[in-house]
């Protein structure tokens, strides 16, 4: 509390973000980070970067990542927004589109940041919950709406949602923007992206942060009409008008330029996840069917705030939520196969967990 502060910002509750522990030797599979290195050609451009560059501010445009973005996705760069993380796009979405008369709909268990969005814009908001089995029922949304926003795949239950349930929220919900959270589609899911030709209301993010390894970066960016992202570019104008520094456009661009390496990588974390589910089910764990680098999972004993803290004792980190729906679940990013191993022969030592 301070005298200083208005009192939007003296109600405010701030986003906690997983820990980033400053001592080595942890297995950190709290933040659905890439376990793998991000793509060699990134690596090659930041060895090769001459600091001397520096001295000058970076493309205010960052044309060269908006046409490589562009060429991805089979569209023009009028269609497409840069953002330091995702995290920086959404909340200029917020702004641009979601201080409405009529309130924002998200879903009751979803990323918890919309929530934080929502409360720092003070826009009245109203959260639909998940069917019994965790998922997203787009039927339940009322077309009188200030804005929808939803992740898919939806964080942290890791549930997906086929492109055809958005289509169809789309025809029917045509004068209000639809933001799909794409955090971790490249895990399995159907990108919405190919459907923003049609839908000029469709606004979808991304992130260079998961699949592409490179959350210490922060690089998101989101595809819609070109009406969408021009008032998402003056929001941003308003603020800062950078959107990257020079290192993150150019180790960006790096990264879509070696798409096997990107591939191979997605492939390789589906794999472990899969296999990592498996073993976890042997365990008696009950784990929801996962279209990301993560596993949403409850064992059917043990409360998942002790199964946390037993992990941490071993130095094994994995996210808890203590929000009532989903206080028995953990959500454990997928590692590599090593990591993984270790957190399932951890698991084995518990005396309560049956091998
Ligand atoms: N959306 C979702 C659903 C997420 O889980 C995250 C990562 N915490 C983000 C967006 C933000 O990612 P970033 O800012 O690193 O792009």
């Amino acid at each position: 509390m301070s005298k200083f502060w208005s009192p939007a910002i003296e109600s405010l509750v701030p986003y906690t973000p997983g820990e980033q522990p400053r001592i080595a030797n942890l297995t950190k599979l709290n933040t659905n980070e890439n376990p793998y290195p991000p793509a060699p050609a990134v690596t090659a451009v930041i060895q090769a970067f001459n600091t001397e560059r520096l001295r000058l501010y970076p493309d205010p445009d960052a044309s060269t990542l908006k046409q490589a973005l562009a060429a991805e996705f089979s569209t023009e760069t009028s269609k497409i927004f840069v953002g330091n993380g995702s995290d920086e796009v959404l909340a200029l979405a917020f702004m641009a589109f979601f201080r409405q008369p009529k309130p924002l709909l998200m879903p009751e268990t979803t990323y918890s940041f919309y929530d934080v969005y929502a409360n720092l814009f003070a826009i009245e908001h109203t959260k639909i919950p998940l069917t019994s089995d965790f998922q997203i029922e787009l039927d339940n949304y009322p077309s009188e709406n200030g804005g929808i926003i939803f992740a898919n795949p939806n964080a942290p239950t890791g549930v997906a949602l086929p492109l055809s349930a958005i289509k169809t929220l789309l025809e029917r919900n045509r004068d209000s923007v639809v933001l799909v959270d794409e955090a971790y589609v490249d895990f399995g899911a159907e990108s919405a992206a190919s459907l923003v030709d049609q839908f000029p209301n469709l606004l979808v993010v991304q992130t260079f942060s998961k699949s592409r390894s490179l959350a210490g970066l922060r690089i998101g960016y989101a595809i819609g009409s070109a009406e969408l992202i021009d008032g998402l570019e003056r929001v941003k104008n308003s603020f800062n008008s950078y959107p990257l520094d020079m290192l993150a456009i150019e180790a960006a661009c790096a990264s879509l330029s070696d798409k096997n390496y990107f591939e191979q990588t997605c492939a390789q974390i589906i794999a472990t996840r899969e296999q990592t589910r498996q073993a976890l089910e042997t365990l008696g764990f009950e784990v929801l069917p996962s279209a990301t680098n993560f596993l949403f999972a409850k064992h059917r004993e043990l409360a998942g705030s002790e199964l946390m803290a037993y992990l941490r004792e071993r130095n094994i980190l994995v996210r808890h939520f203590s929000k009532p729906l989903i206080a028995n679940y953990l959500r454990i990013t997928v590692g590599t196969d090593t990591e993984m191993q270790l957190l399932i022969d951890t698991l084995k030592q518990h005396p309560a967990i049956e091998t």
